[in-house]
Protein backbone atom coordinates (compact mmCIF):
# COMPACT_ATOMS: atom_id res chain seq x y z
CA UNK A 1 0.00 0.00 0.00
CA UNK A 2 1.43 3.48 -1.05
CA UNK A 3 0.70 7.06 -0.29
CA UNK A 4 -1.23 8.69 -2.93
CA UNK A 5 0.65 10.99 -4.84
CA UNK A 6 0.35 14.69 -4.81
CA UNK A 7 -0.96 14.75 -1.14
CA UNK A 8 1.12 16.33 1.30
CA UNK A 9 -0.53 16.80 5.39
CA UNK A 10 -4.37 16.18 5.46
CA UNK A 11 -6.59 16.66 8.05
CA UNK A 12 -9.75 15.84 6.58
CA UNK A 13 -10.69 13.29 3.49
CA UNK A 14 -13.92 14.35 2.36
CA UNK A 15 -15.18 11.63 0.44
CA UNK A 16 -17.57 12.58 -2.07
CA UNK A 17 -17.62 16.04 -4.18
CA UNK A 18 -21.45 17.03 -4.92
CA UNK A 19 -23.17 19.72 -3.30
CA UNK A 20 -22.80 18.41 -0.11
CA UNK A 21 -18.89 17.43 0.28
CA UNK A 22 -18.28 20.27 -1.69
CA UNK A 23 -19.36 22.74 0.09
CA UNK A 24 -18.12 21.00 3.94
CA UNK A 25 -14.64 20.74 1.68
CA UNK A 26 -14.99 24.37 1.21
CA UNK A 27 -16.34 25.43 5.22
CA UNK A 28 -13.40 23.10 6.62
CA UNK A 29 -10.73 24.90 4.28
CA UNK A 30 -12.12 28.22 5.64
CA UNK A 31 -11.29 26.91 8.72
CA UNK A 32 -7.68 26.69 8.02
CA UNK A 33 -7.97 22.88 7.96
CA UNK A 34 -5.79 20.90 4.76
CA UNK A 35 -8.64 19.18 3.25
CA UNK A 36 -8.36 16.45 0.16
CA UNK A 37 -12.10 15.65 -1.57
CA UNK A 38 -12.07 12.36 -3.43
CA UNK A 39 -14.48 11.75 -6.19
CA UNK A 40 -14.30 9.76 -9.08
CA UNK A 41 -16.18 12.62 -10.84
CA UNK A 42 -17.01 15.39 -8.80
CA UNK A 43 -20.89 17.08 -9.93
CA UNK A 44 -21.85 13.56 -11.61
CA UNK A 45 -24.02 12.55 -8.41
CA UNK A 46 -27.69 13.86 -8.15
CA UNK A 47 -26.06 17.24 -7.33
CA UNK A 48 -25.14 17.93 -11.26
CA UNK A 49 -28.82 16.45 -12.24
CA UNK A 50 -31.51 18.40 -9.45
CA UNK A 51 -33.94 20.79 -10.50
CA UNK A 52 -32.72 23.57 -7.90
CA UNK A 53 -35.93 24.40 -5.57
CA UNK A 54 -34.93 26.09 -2.19
CA UNK A 55 -38.62 25.09 -1.10
CA UNK A 56 -38.99 24.14 2.58
CA UNK A 57 -42.33 25.76 2.55
CA UNK A 58 -44.26 23.51 -0.53
CA UNK A 59 -41.89 20.71 0.45
CA UNK A 60 -43.65 20.87 4.08
CA UNK A 61 -45.39 17.83 4.99
CA UNK A 62 -47.07 17.23 8.64
CA UNK A 63 -45.52 14.83 11.00
CA UNK A 64 -41.89 15.83 9.32
CA UNK A 65 -41.65 19.07 12.03
CA UNK A 66 -37.86 17.61 12.47
CA UNK A 67 -37.23 18.09 8.59
CA UNK A 68 -39.18 21.32 8.59
CA UNK A 69 -37.09 22.69 11.09
CA UNK A 70 -33.54 21.58 9.26
CA UNK A 71 -35.29 22.89 5.82
CA UNK A 72 -35.79 26.51 7.63
CA UNK A 73 -32.77 26.46 9.18
CA UNK A 74 -31.28 25.90 5.49
CA UNK A 75 -33.23 28.33 3.64
CA UNK A 76 -32.86 31.14 6.02
CA UNK A 77 -28.61 30.91 5.33
CA UNK A 78 -29.23 30.40 1.80
CA UNK A 79 -29.16 34.20 0.69
CA UNK A 80 -25.86 34.80 2.90
CA UNK A 81 -24.36 31.62 1.34
CA UNK A 82 -25.03 32.59 -2.27
CA UNK A 83 -23.60 35.90 -2.09
CA UNK A 84 -20.63 34.41 -0.43
CA UNK A 85 -20.26 31.80 -3.23
CA UNK A 86 -20.84 34.02 -6.07
CA UNK A 87 -18.03 36.84 -4.73
CA UNK A 88 -15.46 33.91 -4.19
CA UNK A 89 -16.15 32.95 -7.30
CA UNK A 90 -16.26 36.40 -8.82
CA UNK A 91 -12.93 36.89 -7.59
CA UNK A 92 -11.31 34.73 -9.65
CA UNK A 93 -10.02 34.89 -12.95
CA UNK A 94 -12.85 34.24 -15.52
CA UNK A 95 -12.98 30.84 -17.67
CA UNK A 96 -14.48 29.93 -20.97
CA UNK A 97 -17.65 28.30 -19.89
CA UNK A 98 -17.89 30.88 -16.66
CA UNK A 99 -17.95 33.82 -18.63
CA UNK A 100 -20.88 36.02 -19.94
CA UNK A 101 -24.23 34.56 -19.34
CA UNK A 102 -23.01 31.57 -17.59
CA UNK A 103 -21.22 32.87 -14.73
CA UNK A 104 -22.84 32.65 -11.16
CA UNK A 105 -25.00 29.95 -9.59
CA UNK A 106 -28.41 31.14 -11.57
CA UNK A 107 -29.70 31.92 -7.53
CA UNK A 108 -33.44 33.15 -7.99
CA UNK A 109 -35.63 34.52 -4.84
CA UNK A 110 -38.52 35.10 -7.07
CA UNK A 111 -41.22 32.41 -4.83
CA UNK A 112 -43.47 29.62 -6.09
CA UNK A 113 -46.50 29.72 -7.40
CA UNK A 114 -48.87 26.11 -6.71
CA UNK A 115 -51.09 25.86 -9.64
CA UNK A 116 -53.97 23.40 -9.55
CA UNK A 117 -56.07 22.39 -12.86
CA UNK A 118 -59.53 20.91 -12.23
CA UNK A 119 -61.62 21.13 -9.31
CA UNK A 120 -60.28 17.78 -7.95
CA UNK A 121 -56.60 19.39 -7.68
CA UNK A 122 -58.10 22.52 -6.38
CA UNK A 123 -59.22 20.22 -3.68
CA UNK A 124 -55.90 18.89 -2.47
CA UNK A 125 -54.57 22.46 -3.15
CA UNK A 126 -57.11 23.98 -0.34
CA UNK A 127 -55.66 20.82 1.82
CA UNK A 128 -52.21 21.77 1.49
CA UNK A 129 -52.92 25.03 1.66
CA UNK A 130 -54.67 24.32 4.94
CA UNK A 131 -51.92 22.46 6.20
CA UNK A 132 -49.29 24.55 5.58
CA UNK A 133 -50.91 27.34 7.36
CA UNK A 134 -51.33 24.80 10.25
CA UNK A 135 -47.78 24.75 10.03
CA UNK A 136 -47.08 28.10 10.49
CA UNK A 137 -45.75 28.90 6.63
CA UNK A 138 -46.68 31.51 4.52
CA UNK A 139 -48.41 30.93 1.67
CA UNK A 140 -51.15 33.03 -0.43
CA UNK A 141 -54.35 31.46 -2.29
CA UNK A 142 -55.21 33.04 -5.56
CA UNK A 143 -57.68 32.67 -7.79
CA UNK A 144 -56.90 30.70 -11.29
CA UNK A 145 -57.78 34.85 -12.93
CA UNK A 146 -55.12 35.76 -10.18
CA UNK A 147 -53.10 33.27 -10.62
CA UNK A 148 -52.78 33.68 -14.62
CA UNK A 149 -52.41 37.07 -14.06
CA UNK A 150 -48.55 36.27 -12.25
CA UNK A 151 -47.81 33.53 -14.96
CA UNK A 152 -49.56 34.02 -18.34
CA UNK A 153 -48.27 31.19 -19.37
CA UNK A 154 -50.52 28.72 -17.16
CA UNK A 155 -53.49 27.15 -19.36
CA UNK A 156 -56.67 28.98 -19.08
CA UNK A 157 -58.32 26.34 -17.30
CA UNK A 158 -56.06 26.42 -14.08
CA UNK A 159 -58.88 27.00 -11.39
CA UNK A 160 -56.87 28.10 -8.43
CA UNK A 161 -53.21 28.67 -7.39
CA UNK A 162 -51.34 29.57 -3.91
CA UNK A 163 -48.12 31.66 -3.95
CA UNK A 164 -45.16 31.29 -1.49
CA UNK A 165 -42.99 34.05 -1.82
CA UNK A 166 -39.89 33.20 0.06
CA UNK A 167 -39.52 30.40 -1.84
CA UNK A 168 -35.97 30.59 -4.24
CA UNK A 169 -34.01 28.47 -6.29
CA UNK A 170 -30.50 28.09 -7.89
CA UNK A 171 -29.23 26.61 -10.76
CA UNK A 172 -27.26 23.06 -9.40
CA UNK A 173 -25.12 21.93 -11.89
CA UNK A 174 -23.66 26.09 -12.34
CA UNK A 175 -23.62 25.51 -8.06
CA UNK A 176 -21.07 22.48 -7.78
CA UNK A 177 -19.09 23.60 -10.83
CA UNK A 178 -18.54 27.34 -8.67
CA UNK A 179 -17.86 25.01 -5.34
CA UNK A 180 -15.35 23.41 -7.79
CA UNK A 181 -13.57 25.92 -8.35
CA UNK A 182 -14.02 28.25 -5.19
CA UNK A 183 -12.68 24.99 -2.83
CA UNK A 184 -9.53 24.51 -5.15
CA UNK A 185 -9.01 28.23 -4.54
CA UNK A 186 -9.69 28.07 -0.87
CA UNK A 187 -6.44 25.02 -0.91
CA UNK A 188 -8.57 22.21 -1.45
CA UNK A 189 -7.16 18.97 -3.03
CA UNK A 190 -9.06 17.14 -5.21
CA UNK A 191 -8.40 13.52 -6.08
CA UNK A 192 -10.24 11.86 -9.32
CA UNK A 193 -10.36 7.82 -7.87
CA UNK A 194 -13.63 6.23 -6.43
CA UNK A 195 -12.95 5.04 -2.20
CA UNK A 196 -13.01 1.78 -2.10
CA UNK A 197 -12.93 1.61 1.80
CA UNK A 198 -12.36 3.89 5.17
CA UNK A 199 -9.57 2.62 7.20
CA UNK A 200 -9.66 2.00 10.47
CA UNK A 201 -6.46 2.07 13.37
CA UNK A 202 -7.89 -1.55 14.31
CA UNK A 203 -7.32 -2.74 10.72
CA UNK A 204 -3.38 -3.35 11.69
CA UNK A 205 -2.41 -6.54 13.07
CA UNK A 206 -1.83 -6.45 16.82
CA UNK A 207 -3.80 -2.68 16.76
CA UNK A 208 -5.10 -1.63 19.97
CA UNK A 209 -9.13 -2.64 20.06
CA UNK A 210 -10.69 0.63 18.99
CA UNK A 211 -11.66 1.55 16.45
CA UNK A 212 -10.66 5.02 14.80
CA UNK A 213 -10.24 6.13 11.42
CA UNK A 214 -6.75 6.64 9.82
CA UNK A 215 -7.96 8.12 6.59
CA UNK A 216 -9.22 5.64 3.27
CA UNK A 217 -8.23 3.13 0.58
CA UNK A 218 -8.38 3.97 -2.64
CA UNK A 219 -10.03 1.79 -5.86
CA UNK A 220 -6.19 1.53 -6.64
CA UNK A 221 -5.02 0.48 -3.51
CA UNK A 222 -3.70 3.80 -2.41
CA UNK A 223 -4.40 5.06 0.82
CA UNK A 224 -4.66 9.10 1.79
CA UNK A 225 -3.84 9.28 5.77
CA UNK A 226 -5.93 11.70 7.71
CA UNK A 227 -7.21 12.32 10.61
CA UNK A 228 -10.84 12.86 10.21
CA UNK A 229 -13.07 11.46 7.00
CA UNK A 230 -16.45 13.24 6.15
CA UNK A 231 -18.52 10.70 3.82
CA UNK A 232 -20.56 12.60 1.23
CA UNK A 233 -20.71 9.98 -1.33
CA UNK A 234 -24.88 10.69 -1.45
CA UNK A 235 -26.43 7.37 -2.88
CA UNK A 236 -23.04 5.41 -2.98
CA UNK A 237 -22.22 6.25 0.81
CA UNK A 238 -22.91 3.21 2.39
CA UNK A 239 -20.86 1.02 -0.50
CA UNK A 240 -17.87 2.35 0.76
CA UNK A 241 -16.42 -0.80 3.10
CA UNK A 242 -14.11 -1.23 6.17
CA UNK A 243 -16.67 -0.23 8.82
CA UNK A 244 -18.09 -1.75 11.21
CA UNK A 245 -22.09 -2.51 10.07
CA UNK A 246 -23.21 -0.55 12.74
CA UNK A 247 -21.42 2.45 11.39
CA UNK A 248 -22.53 2.04 7.63
CA UNK A 249 -25.10 4.66 6.54
CA UNK A 250 -28.18 3.01 5.91
CA UNK A 251 -28.51 5.38 2.57
CA UNK A 252 -30.64 4.33 -0.42
CA UNK A 253 -30.80 5.63 -4.19
CA UNK A 254 -33.83 6.79 -5.27
CA UNK A 255 -34.17 7.41 -8.51
CA UNK A 256 -35.47 10.68 -10.24
CA UNK A 257 -35.90 11.33 -14.18
CA UNK A 258 -35.97 15.36 -15.24
CA UNK A 259 -36.58 17.03 -18.87
CA UNK A 260 -34.60 19.80 -19.35
CA UNK A 261 -36.31 22.23 -21.79
CA UNK A 262 -35.41 25.35 -24.30
CA UNK A 263 -38.21 27.62 -24.27
CA UNK A 264 -39.16 28.86 -27.49
CA UNK A 265 -37.86 32.52 -28.65
CA UNK A 266 -40.03 35.31 -27.46
CA UNK A 267 -41.30 36.50 -23.92
CA UNK A 268 -40.68 34.16 -20.75
CA UNK A 269 -43.19 31.97 -20.43
CA UNK A 270 -42.54 32.02 -16.87
CA UNK A 271 -40.90 34.17 -14.15
CA UNK A 272 -40.62 31.73 -11.16
CA UNK A 273 -41.17 28.19 -10.41
CA UNK A 274 -44.60 26.45 -10.78
CA UNK A 275 -45.76 23.51 -9.25
CA UNK A 276 -48.66 22.12 -11.06
CA UNK A 277 -50.99 19.52 -9.55
CA UNK A 278 -52.33 18.34 -12.77
CA UNK A 279 -55.36 15.58 -12.79
CA UNK A 280 -54.04 13.81 -9.94
CA UNK A 281 -50.37 13.92 -10.24
CA UNK A 282 -48.22 16.53 -9.84
CA UNK A 283 -44.95 18.06 -11.60
CA UNK A 284 -42.77 20.67 -11.52
CA UNK A 285 -40.84 23.79 -13.77
CA UNK A 286 -38.19 25.85 -12.34
CA UNK A 287 -37.41 28.39 -15.06
CA UNK A 288 -33.41 29.87 -15.68
CA UNK A 289 -31.96 32.77 -16.46
CA UNK A 290 -31.00 31.47 -19.76
CA UNK A 291 -34.47 30.24 -20.99
CA UNK A 292 -33.87 26.52 -20.23
CA UNK A 293 -36.79 25.37 -18.12
CA UNK A 294 -36.33 22.22 -16.03
CA UNK A 295 -39.35 19.84 -15.41
CA UNK A 296 -39.22 17.29 -12.88
CA UNK A 297 -39.85 14.73 -11.16
CA UNK A 298 -40.41 10.72 -11.25
CA UNK A 299 -39.79 9.61 -7.47
CA UNK A 300 -39.11 6.12 -8.21
CA UNK A 301 -37.62 2.93 -5.51
CA UNK A 302 -35.65 1.09 -8.07
CA UNK A 303 -32.07 0.30 -6.94
CA UNK A 304 -29.40 1.28 -8.95
CA UNK A 305 -31.35 1.73 -12.14
CA UNK A 306 -30.81 5.19 -14.05
CA UNK A 307 -32.46 4.25 -17.44
CA UNK A 308 -34.97 7.37 -18.68
CA UNK A 309 -38.10 5.73 -19.88
CA UNK A 310 -40.65 6.14 -21.92
CA UNK A 311 -43.24 6.03 -18.98
CA UNK A 312 -41.38 8.53 -16.83
CA UNK A 313 -40.96 10.90 -19.57
CA UNK A 314 -44.67 10.49 -20.35
CA UNK A 315 -45.78 11.29 -17.41
CA UNK A 316 -43.69 14.81 -17.00
CA UNK A 317 -44.51 16.03 -20.35
CA UNK A 318 -47.97 15.23 -20.20
CA UNK A 319 -48.69 17.13 -17.17
CA UNK A 320 -46.47 20.11 -18.06
CA UNK A 321 -48.02 20.61 -21.32
CA UNK A 322 -51.28 20.29 -19.66
CA UNK A 323 -50.26 23.32 -17.15
CA UNK A 324 -48.18 25.15 -19.64
CA UNK A 325 -49.75 24.78 -22.96
CA UNK A 326 -47.05 27.13 -25.16
CA UNK A 327 -44.20 24.85 -23.71
CA UNK A 328 -45.52 22.32 -26.76
CA UNK A 329 -42.91 24.11 -28.84
CA UNK A 330 -40.74 23.82 -26.73
CA UNK A 331 -37.11 22.08 -27.59
CA UNK A 332 -36.62 18.76 -25.53
CA UNK A 333 -32.73 19.69 -24.56
CA UNK A 334 -32.49 16.33 -22.56
CA UNK A 335 -33.83 14.01 -20.22
CA UNK A 336 -31.55 12.68 -16.86
CA UNK A 337 -31.59 10.73 -14.23
CA UNK A 338 -30.58 11.45 -10.85
CA UNK A 339 -30.31 9.35 -7.30
CA UNK A 340 -31.52 10.68 -4.24
CA UNK A 341 -29.48 9.71 -1.52
CA UNK A 342 -32.81 7.99 0.94
CA UNK A 343 -32.67 7.51 4.55
CA UNK A 344 -34.70 5.26 6.71
CA UNK A 345 -36.55 7.98 7.72
CA UNK A 346 -36.34 10.55 5.43
CA UNK A 347 -34.24 12.78 7.65
CA UNK A 348 -30.58 13.13 6.40
CA UNK A 349 -27.67 11.88 8.54
CA UNK A 350 -25.55 14.64 9.36
CA UNK A 351 -23.17 14.56 12.09
CA UNK A 352 -20.09 12.53 14.06
CA UNK A 353 -20.38 8.98 13.25
CA UNK A 354 -20.16 5.55 15.62
CA UNK A 355 -16.58 5.47 14.71
CA UNK A 356 -14.02 7.87 16.19
CA UNK A 357 -12.74 10.56 13.06
CA UNK A 358 -15.92 9.27 11.38
CA UNK A 359 -18.42 12.07 10.40
CA UNK A 360 -21.17 11.78 7.89
CA UNK A 361 -23.42 13.99 5.79
CA UNK A 362 -25.63 12.48 3.74
CA UNK A 363 -29.25 10.71 3.11
CA UNK A 364 -30.20 14.33 2.10
CA UNK A 365 -33.09 12.85 -0.18
CA UNK A 366 -35.42 15.48 -1.89
CA UNK A 367 -33.62 18.48 -0.43
CA UNK A 368 -29.79 18.38 -0.53
CA UNK A 369 -29.28 21.62 -1.97
CA UNK A 370 -32.18 23.07 0.01
CA UNK A 371 -29.51 21.22 3.08
CA UNK A 372 -26.19 22.37 1.52
CA UNK A 373 -25.70 25.11 3.25
CA UNK A 374 -26.48 24.08 6.92
CA UNK A 375 -24.68 20.74 5.81
CA UNK A 376 -21.60 22.53 5.15
CA UNK A 377 -21.82 24.40 8.83
CA UNK A 378 -22.71 21.43 10.80
CA UNK A 379 -19.52 19.44 8.89
CA UNK A 380 -17.21 22.00 9.85
CA UNK A 381 -18.74 22.13 14.28
CA UNK A 382 -18.64 18.70 14.02
CA UNK A 383 -14.96 17.95 12.60
CA UNK A 384 -14.05 20.84 15.05
CA UNK A 385 -15.89 18.46 17.76
CA UNK A 386 -18.13 21.62 18.37
CA UNK A 387 -21.96 21.19 18.95
CA UNK A 388 -23.73 21.07 15.50
CA UNK A 389 -26.43 24.04 14.83
CA UNK A 390 -29.63 22.59 16.93
CA UNK A 391 -31.81 21.71 13.86
CA UNK A 392 -29.20 19.44 13.06
CA UNK A 393 -29.43 17.81 16.11
CA UNK A 394 -32.00 15.13 15.26
CA UNK A 395 -29.84 14.31 12.10
CA UNK A 396 -27.31 12.17 14.01
CA UNK A 397 -26.00 9.40 12.09
CA UNK A 398 -25.76 7.36 15.45
CA UNK A 399 -29.51 7.19 15.60
CA UNK A 400 -29.47 3.92 12.91
CA UNK A 401 -27.00 2.13 14.83
CA UNK A 402 -28.81 2.53 17.98
CA UNK A 403 -31.64 1.18 16.76
CA UNK A 404 -30.03 -1.59 14.83
CA UNK A 405 -30.36 -0.62 11.37
CA UNK A 406 -28.49 -1.95 9.16
CA UNK A 407 -26.67 -0.93 5.29
CA UNK A 408 -28.44 -2.93 2.99
C1 LIG B 1 -34.33 14.53 -10.19
C2 LIG B 1 -33.87 15.18 -8.91
C3 LIG B 1 -34.35 16.43 -8.55
C4 LIG B 1 -33.95 17.04 -7.36
N1 LIG B 1 -34.40 18.30 -7.07
C5 LIG B 1 -33.99 18.90 -5.93
C6 LIG B 1 -34.42 20.23 -5.64
O1 LIG B 1 -35.16 20.84 -6.40
N2 LIG B 1 -33.98 20.79 -4.48
C7 LIG B 1 -33.16 20.14 -3.60
O2 LIG B 1 -32.81 20.70 -2.57
N3 LIG B 1 -32.74 18.88 -3.86
C8 LIG B 1 -33.15 18.24 -5.00
N4 LIG B 1 -32.75 16.96 -5.27
C9 LIG B 1 -31.97 16.24 -4.25
C10 LIG B 1 -30.49 16.59 -4.33
O3 LIG B 1 -30.06 16.45 -5.66
C11 LIG B 1 -29.68 15.65 -3.43
O4 LIG B 1 -30.23 15.54 -2.14
C12 LIG B 1 -28.24 16.21 -3.30
O5 LIG B 1 -27.75 16.55 -4.57
C13 LIG B 1 -27.34 15.23 -2.62
O6 LIG B 1 -26.03 15.73 -2.71
P1 LIG B 1 -24.77 14.86 -2.33
O7 LIG B 1 -23.58 15.72 -2.49
O8 LIG B 1 -25.02 14.21 -1.01
O9 LIG B 1 -24.80 13.65 -3.37
P2 LIG B 1 -24.36 13.58 -4.91
O10 LIG B 1 -24.58 14.86 -5.60
O11 LIG B 1 -25.01 12.37 -5.47
O12 LIG B 1 -22.80 13.38 -4.85
C14 LIG B 1 -22.20 12.18 -4.45
C15 LIG B 1 -20.80 12.16 -5.04
O13 LIG B 1 -20.14 11.01 -4.52
C16 LIG B 1 -19.31 10.52 -5.53
N5 LIG B 1 -18.98 9.11 -5.24
C17 LIG B 1 -19.72 8.00 -5.44
N6 LIG B 1 -19.06 6.90 -5.04
C18 LIG B 1 -17.86 7.34 -4.57
C19 LIG B 1 -16.73 6.67 -4.01
N7 LIG B 1 -16.70 5.35 -3.85
N8 LIG B 1 -15.66 7.43 -3.65
C20 LIG B 1 -15.67 8.76 -3.81
N9 LIG B 1 -16.72 9.44 -4.31
C21 LIG B 1 -17.80 8.74 -4.69
C22 LIG B 1 -20.11 10.68 -6.81
O14 LIG B 1 -19.24 10.71 -7.95
C23 LIG B 1 -20.80 12.02 -6.56
O15 LIG B 1 -20.09 13.11 -7.12
C24 LIG B 1 -33.09 16.34 -6.47
C25 LIG B 1 -32.59 15.10 -6.83
C26 LIG B 1 -32.98 14.52 -8.04
C27 LIG B 1 -32.41 13.18 -8.41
Amino acid sequence: VSRADGVDRVDVVVVGGGAIGLASAWRLAQRGLAVTVVDPAPGSGASGVAAGMLAPITEARPGEEDQLRLNLASWSRWPAFAAEVESALAALPPTAEAAGEGAGIGYRADGTLVAALDADDRAALDDLVARQRSLGLEITTLRGREARALEPGLAPGVRAGALAAGERSVDPAALVAALGRITGAAGVTTLASPVERVVLAGDAPGAPDVARVTGVALAGGETVDASMVVLAAGSWTGSITGLPDAARPPVRPVKGQILTLRQPPGEPLLTRTVRGLVRGSSVYLVPRRDGRIVVGATVEERGWDTRVTAGGAYELLRDVLALVPGLDDAELVAVRTGLRPGSPDDLPMIGVGAVDGLVVATGHFRNGILLTPVTADAVAAAVAGEPVPPEVEPCDPRRFSRTGVAAS
